[in-house]
């Protein structure tokens, strides 16, 4: 039996994945979860979104197989099984334990929606949450080409979130242990040892975006005021619990292991025909001007087979943001991003320089080749004339410009990366040159 929930949360409050923790403990005497519960990134897009737009997802059932342990709730470890049984539990006892905590457990303002069944969507509906909007009929007429139950708070858009997460087969897949912070503490200031985190993030390369190095910062820790305390991210079930006994913090309520499509790039497009706002995509195309504007924002102009493309580096992406100040008219880059509407820019989230080109700086008029004196211009754009000989040149004396930027991956610090972006650590590369803020 699947069950999927989402939209419980709004900015004031509350986390689905804390409510998915308390429907895995309200099961955990009669039901096996088998696998991981999941969390499962989609459109980050959706102008509708709260945060990060996750989808939570659990199976049900009586678990075969391997028993491996991926959480502790109120004191009891909560463990996952390998595959599933032939036992399916009852639907509506499911469902009518559920929807209490759903309404318990969700924010006034937000538009839940519980997705349970015996089967998964098509797995389309995955890629289509993960990379186009979806209107909720699409989700509603899935639910019912598969027999599943629904059930819906407000105006009950959560149905979509959850019916695409349940629509996941990974292709690739990382792992998230989350840690809640006792009932009590919610909304106040956290209480932990930065340098336990760089330890931890030094120790267990296969984790990543916890500790931003270069500007020795925490990234794993929110600043909402929701109940987790911090989120460790992973390609290795048995580093992340490590990671756990490594990071000092304030005493911690409950645990648990996520299978996550965060960090593997499933919302790009490669190739589209078009270019369609609220979507993301990978885009080649040539350098033509870049542009500073107040706030610290800087718009790049490309040239590519869809047009004319401005690309955005925003203040908060922070050094990712001098990678541009550094490219020059003829550079080819490759970008990754969400294409916004308005203003219709292609949002950087990832940046691959492909060819770096020559680039040249005037550094006086030409000299005369018959009498040496240096020639005058005739007016710009017009070249340059010896006065006395009549020789003419068009162009100046010219010296070959250093250029920093080397071919290669660009990322911005992992404070400002998308939930869904692969990091360069997980792609097995590290960005060629750090860069700086040369600007005056
Ligand atoms: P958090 O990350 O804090 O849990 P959130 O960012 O997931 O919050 P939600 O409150 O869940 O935000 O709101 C996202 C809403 O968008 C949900 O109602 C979900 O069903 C809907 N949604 C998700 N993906 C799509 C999509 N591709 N097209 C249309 N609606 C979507």
């Amino acid at each position: 039996m699947y069950v999927a929930v989402d939209d419980t949360d709004s900015v004031s409050g509350n986390c689905t994945t804390f409510l998915a923790t308390e429907i895995i403990s309200e099961f955990r005497d009669e039901l096996d979860l088998i696998g991981y519960p999941r969390l499962v990134r989609l459109n980050p897009a959706t102008p509708w979104k709260t945060r990060g737009n996750g989808s939570l997802v659990m199976r049900f059932g009586k678990g075969i197989g391997k028993k491996v342990c991926i959480g502790n709730v109120d004191d009891r470890d909560i463990f996952c099984f390998e595959r599933m049984g032939t036992f399916e539990p009852d639907e509506n006892t499911v469902i009518s334990r559920i929807v209490p905590l759903i309404e318990k457990n969700s924010e006034p303002d937000a538009n839940p929606g519980l997705v349970v069944s015996r089967k998964r969507p098509s797995q389309s509906m995955y890629w289509r949450g993960v990379r186009t909007i979806l209107d909720k009929k699409a989700a509603e007429d899935e639910i019912e080409r598969i027999g599943a139950f629904k059930y819906e708070i407000g105006n009950g858009r959560g149905i979509i979130g959850a019916a695409c997460g349940m629509a996941w087969r990974p292709r690739d897949s990382t792992l998230e242990l989350l840690t809640y912070r006792p009932t009590g503490r919610w909304g106040t200031e956290r209480i932990f040892e930065p340098l336990s985190i760089r330890d931890m993030d030094t120790a267990l390369p296969s984790t990543f975006n916890s500790w931003e190095e270069r500007t020795q910062k925490v990234t794993m820790i929110p600043s909402t005021p929701c109940p987790i305390m911090y989120g460790l991210r992973g390609d290795s079930l048995r580093d992340l619990i490590k990671g756990k006994d490594i990071i000092r913090t304030e005493p911690i309520g409950r645990w648990m292991i996520f299978l996550t499509n965060q960090g593997t790039d499933d919302h790009i497009m490669n190739n589209p025909k078009q270019l369609i706002p609220n979507q993301s995509y990978y885009v080649e195309g040539r350098v033509v001007a870049g542009e500073h504007v107040t706030g610290g924002h800087v718009f790049t102009e490309i040239t590519t087979k869809y047009g004319s493309i401005t690309v955005g580096a925003y203040e908060p992406s922070k050094e990712f943001r001098y990678l541009f100040d550094n490219l020059s008219e003829g550079d080819t880059i490759g970008v990754m991003g969400e294409l916004r509407e308005e203003p219709r820019t292609l949002n950087a989230e990832k940046v691959k320089v492909i060819d770096v080109a020559d680039a040249y700086e005037k550094i006086s008029n030409p000299v005369c080749p018959g009498c040496g004196r240096t020639m005058e211009s005739v007016g710009r754009d017009k070249g340059y004339r010896c006065r006395r000989c009549h020789t003419s040149s068009p162009e100046p004396r010219l010296l070959r410009s250093v250029r920093w930027v080397r071919e290669g991956w660009y990322e911005p610090p992992a404070a400002a990366r998308r939930h869904l972006s692969k990091p360069l650590k997980r792609m097995g590369l590290e960005q060629p040159v750090d860069f700086v803020n040369r600007r005056i």
